[in-house]
């Protein structure tokens, strides 16, 4: 196995990344780590920005497009009818990291008989927003209440702090006495959204769709795990270059490249920038989304 690691310059903040040279030995272990094992099936454009932040090899674009025409997931996938995404609706994004979030339900996920799918029986996902770094939170849940969803949101507030705005629509699990109070508590503004201009939560519209359609890719047979795979399509979705970032979700909020399941059989990886990206990061994302 040839393999070696190269300086490749990139402009990207003042981070000059390091990207390993992958010998075509291991094309596929790097194709099926990117597109499958840490993309869940996600397009051309997204696997080739994943392999790119990391690996160089000629001809990447090539590569991925044989790749994903001959991969049963996506070819399945594609048979099905697919949900065309949205076109976001520009928004003004929060002032700092995890200050706007926009929170929505997708589901029921049911059978024919209106049980739920998940053997565990989960039959809805709440999902949640970053405006700024487009970091997204989706968990499963039961029912459609606000108790579950306040229990939810509850839960981000101790992770990642409070937000400053929340915005929903006008669903009655958003908007009860029980959520009323945890945002006053936390002192949160409750933003939602009129059932005649739900785009104006376009980012959450957006990703939740995004979001649907990889719980299709992964939900092979039955989809009575689906509720297990949330955290492989969170992952796909937070190590992807959104569109209109320069920093995937995940590099915006820890300032620093995951490291990708299985990673380790290619080869060492490049190391986190040593000073604190923090500010630059943020200053860029606010930049980025004046344009
Ligand atoms: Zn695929």
């Amino acid at each position: 196995m040839i393999m070696m690691s190269v300086n490749v310059v990139l402009k990207k903040a003042k981070e000059n990344v390091e990207k390993l040279v992958v010998h075509c030995d291991k094309l596929d272990a790097v194709l099926f780590i990117c597109h499958d094992e840490s993309g869940c099936h996600l397009g051309v454009n997204k696997t080739v920005s994943k392999i790119t932040s990391k690996y160089y090899f000629p001809n990447i674009i090539e590569h991925v497009r044989k790749y994903i025409q001959t991969c049963d997931e996506c070819q399945k996938q594609n048979k099905k009818a697919k949900t065309v995404i949205p076109e976001l609706c520009p928004v003004p994004c929060g002032k700092r990291i995890w200050g706007k979030i926009g929170i929505d339900l997708i589901g029921p996920f049911i059978n024919k008989e209106r049980l739920p799918i998940s053997t565990n029986g989960y039959r809805y996902v709440i999902t949640m927003i970053d405006y700024l770094s487009k970091w997204p939170e989706a968990f499963p849940l039961y029912r459609k209440e606000a108790k579950e969803v306040a229990e939810k949101l509850s839960e981000t507030i101790y992770r990642y702090g409070a937000p400053d705005e929340i915005i929903s629509d006008c669903g009655g699990e958003f908007n009860s006495k029980i959520t009323a109070e945890l945002m006053k508590n936390y002192g949160i503004r409750h933003i939602t959204t009129s059932p005649y201009h739900p785009q104006a939560n376009g980012l959450v519209e957006n990703f939740n769709q995004t979001i649907k359609n990889m719980i299709n890719k992964v939900v092979v047979d039955n989809g009575s795990d689906w509720d297990m795979r949330l955290g492989k399509v969170l992952f796909a979705y937070r190590t992807s270059l959104h569109k209109s970032s320069r920093y995937t979700p995940f590099e915006a909020m820890f300032i620093r490249k995951p490291i990708f399941p299985n990673e380790a059989d290619i080869g060492p990886v490049s190391a986190a920038p040593e000073e604190d990206m923090s500010v630059e990061v943020v200053e860029q994302l606010l930049e980025e989304e004046k344009r």
